[in-house]
């Protein structure tokens, strides 16, 4: 009987384990539920607009919700502190967050160039 040949396919993977769990890291990251009901009310509240670009005349949808204070400047978590706000926008300003510069959104947006053509 071959049983001993079955062994080794009926073991299973080692790397069981390191299926990530999406929960478990957003968690680690300090977003829980409260982050979940807060985030929903944002872009309710901003029914889904990008609010920088907003700002600048751009009319477009926002999937992300950001923080205005970065929490690390001593923002807050609080509604009046949060915008909804699209991927780019949100990727250029964690990045200038992250090399320690100042978040400077109307530079950023005229830096940009022909998004603003309508306004002139
Ligand atoms: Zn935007």
């Amino acid at each position: 009987m071959p049983v001993k040949m079955l062994a080794p396919r009926l073991a299973t993977p080692k790397s069981r384990q390191g299926w990530s769990d999406r929960r478990t890291s957003r968690h680690a990251r300090g977003y829980g539920a409260a982050w979940d009901k807060a985030r929903e009310r944002v872009l309710t509240r901003d029914c889904g607009i990008c609010q920088p670009c907003k700002r600048h005349g751009i009319l477009h949808e926002g999937h992300e919700v950001d923080h205005i204070v970065p929490k690390d400047q001593g923002g807050g978590d609080d509604d009046s502190n949060l915008q909804t706000i699209c991927t780019e926008v949100h990727k250029a300003k964690t990045q200038a967050e992250r090399m320690g510069q100042a978040w400077d959104e109307g530079q950023w947006f005229a830096g940009r160039g022909g998004l603003k053509s309508e306004a002139k």
